[in-house]
C-alpha cells in the first residue's frame, strides 16, 4: 500500500497540494481504512484535481487564509465546513468519485490555514511566501525523513467532539502554525534560495516545517476519517495493484522510476512493469502484502485457488505478441498539412478524436519516419506502447546510431505521450510543444493561451521550427486555445 502512494507521488505530485493530501490519505489509520485508501488511489485523478481547484479554478483566495491575530479574518473555516458537508453527503449517496473530489477540495481549505504564511500578513512575507512553498516542495522527502527520524514519527491527534469541531480545530492549528510565521522569514536563506529554492531551506526551517507538516497530515487524516464515520457507509471493494495504478497513470515507467530515490524500490517497480508487459499480469513480482490480499481475495471472494487464478486468462487489454494485428491499425497522427478549415472542423468539445493509440505502429509517432521506424522495429520497438514502455537510454544504445541519442528518444517518448493522451492534437503541435519544453499535459493545462503562444514563439521561429511546420500555418492564438482546451480533456 505504501508503495502505491510512493509511485503516485513520484508520477503525479507536482505541488504541495498534492504531496500533503496524498500523505494524509496514506496516514488514515482506522478500522477498514485500507479499503478507503484504495478508493482514493482508484480516483486519484479527481482527488488531485480537487486538492488544487481552489487555487486553479475557484480563485476564492480569501477562503485560503485565516489570520489568527486579526480576529480570524478569512474564509477558510466556512469553506472547509462547506466541503466537509459535501463530502459527507456524497459518501452517504455512495457517489464515490464526487466524494473523493470533495475530500480533495476540503483538504485545500484546512491545509492552507495550517501553513504559517496563510495565518497572517506582513510586507516582509511577500518575497518569502513563494520561495518557502517552493522550497518545501523541493525538500518534501527530507521533511518526511525528519518527521520519522528526528521527531519520532507523526504525532497522535484527537479531534474535538464538539459540534463546531471544524471551527475549533482549524483555529487551533492555524494558531499553532502562526507561531512559526516570523521564524520562516528569518530562517529562509533567500540568497541560496533564489538560485535553487530547495537550497534556501536551512536546518531550522526544515525542522519547523517537519513539525507543521506532520501535524497537518495527521489532523487531515482525522478530518477524512470523521467524514467517513459520519457518513456511516462501507466503501466498494477495490483491489489496487501497481499495474492497475500504472495503467491509470499513463506515464512511462522509466519517467516514474527516475523520481524514486530508493534503489531497491526502483528495481522492484521495473520488475513488476516488465512482468506485466510480458504476461499482462503480475504474479511473481507482487509485494508481500499484495500477494496475500490477492490470495485471500481469490479464496474468499472468487472461490478459487491462487493457482487457478494464475492460469485464468485476462478478459481485456492484455497486450499480446501478435504484432501484425496491431500494425494493421495504421492511423496517422499527422500526415496532412495544417489548414485553418481542418482546424475548425475539430474545434469544440463535442468533437473528440484521438489520433494516436497505444496499439498503433511506432512509425505513426510524431517525428518518427520510415527509416527510423525500421531501425526501431529491429530492436523490438514495434508499437507506440513499446516505445513508451522502454528505457530511452537502452533504445538509444540498441539503435547504435551516431545521430540518435537518449535525449532524442526521450523527446519522441514525450511527443508520443502527448499525442496519444490529448484528443484532436496533431504531430506538428506536439513537436512544437515538446521542443518548447512544454512536455506534459499538466504543463499545457497550466498555461493561458497568450502565454503559451509566447512560450512557443522562439521555437516556431527557429529553423527547426520552420522545417517542422513546412508549408503549414504558424499556430495562432485561436489554435493554442484549442490545444489547452483539448489538453484539459486528456485521457
Ligand atoms: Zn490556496
Amino acid at each position: 500500500m505504501n508503495f502505491l502512494f510512493k509511485v503516485l507521488v513520484a508520477a503525479k505530485a507536482s505541488s504541495n497540494h498534492h504531496k500533503i493530501p496524498l500523505d494524509i490519505v496514506k496516514h488514515m489509520n482506522f478500522n477498514g481504512s485500507e479499503d478507503w485508501q484504495n478508493l482514493f488511489l482508484k480516483h486519484w485523478k479527481v482527488f488531485l484535481t480537487g486538492t488544487r481547484d481552489p487555487d486553479r479554478k475557484f480563485h476564492d483566495f480569501r477562503n485560503h487564509v485565516l489570520h489568527v491575530n486579526e480576529n480570524y479574518w478569512g474564509g477558510a473555516i466556512k469553506a472547509a465546513t462547506k466541503w466537509y458537508r459535501t463530502c459527507v453527503d456524497n459518501l452517504k449517496a455512495e457517489k464515490w468519485e464526487d466524494a473523493i473530489y470533495s475530500a480533495g477540495v476540503m483538504s485545500h481549505y484546512f491545509i492552507d490555514p495550517f501553513m504559517p504564511f496563510h495565518t497572517g500578513q506582513t510586507e516582509e512575507e511577500g518575497i518569502y511566501h513563494k520561495y518557502v512553498e517552493w522550497g518545501v516542495l523541493k525538500t518534501f522527502s527530507t521533511i518526511q525523513g525528519i518527521i520519522e527520524n528526528k521527531l519520532g514519527g507523526y504525532p497522535d491527534i484527537t479531534l474535538s467532539d464538539k459540534d463546531d469541531w471544524i471551527d475549533i480545530e482549524i483555529k487551533k492549528h492555524a494558531t499553532l502554525s502562526n507561531k512559526y510565521y516570523n521564524s520562516l522569514i528569518d530562517n529562509y536563506d533567500i540568497k541560496n534560495g533564489k538560485k535553487k529554492p530547495g537550497e534556501g531551506m536551512t536546518d531550522k526551517l526544515l525542522h519547523d516545517m517537519a513539525e507543521i507538516v506532520s501535524r497537518t497530515v495527521i489532523a487531515g487524516a482525522k478530518f477524512f476519517e470523521r467524514a467517513i464515520m459520519e457518513a456511516g457507509v462501507s466503501p466498494p471493494r477495490i483491489n489496487m495493484t501497481i499495474p492497475t495504478l500504472l495503467a491509470s497513470i499513463n506515464i512511462p515507467i522509466f519517467w516514474i522510476v527516475k523520481n524514486i530515490e530508493d534503489k531497491a524500490e526502483k528495481k522492484f517497480l521495473l520488475a513488476q512493469a516488465k512482468e506485466y508487459e510480458q504476461t499482462g499480469k503480475v504474479i511473481k513480482n507482487l509485494a508481500e502484502d499484495d500477494k496475500e490480499v490477492r490470495k485471500l481475495h481469490a479464496e474468499e471472494i472468487l472461490k478459487i485457488t491462487v493457482e487457478e487464478l494464475n492460469n485464468r486468462p485476462l478478459n481485456k487489454r492484455h497486450k499480446t505478441n501478435n504484432r501484425t494485428e496491431t500494425a494493421k491499425n495504421n492511423k496517422s497522427t499527422d500526415k496532412s498539412t495544417r489548414t485553418k478549415s481542418a482546424n475548425k472542423k475539430t474545434r469544440g468539445k463535442s468533437r473528440i478524436k484521438f489520433h494516436l493509440e497505444l496499439t498503433d505502429k511506432v512509425g505513426d509517432a510524431p517525428e518518427i519516419g520510415g527509416k527510423t521506424e525500421e531501425r526501431l522495429n529491429k530492436v523490438g520497438i514495434i508499437t507506440i506502447s513499446d516505445l513508451l514502455n522502454a528505457d530511452p537510454a537502452k533504445i538509444a544504445k540498441d539503435l547504435n546510431h551516431s545521430r540518435i541519442d537518449t535525449d532524442d528518444v526521450l523527446r519522441w517518448q514525450k511527443q508520443t505521450m502527448l499525442a496519444q493522451r490529448i484528443p484532436n492534437i496533431r504531430g506538428h503541435d506536439v513537436q512544437i510543444l515538446v521542443r518548447s519544453n512544454i512536455d506534459t499535459v499538466e504543463k499545457i493545462c497550466s498555461f493561458d493561451a497568450d502565454k503559451l503562444l509566447e512560450e512557443i514563439d522562439p521555437f516556431v521561429k527557429s529553423s527547426t521550427g520552420k522545417s517542422i511546420l513546412r508549408s503549414g500555418a504558424v499556430p495562432d492564438l485561436e489554435e493554442v486555445t484549442d490545444w489547452i482546451e483539448w489538453a484539459k480533456q486528456a485521457r
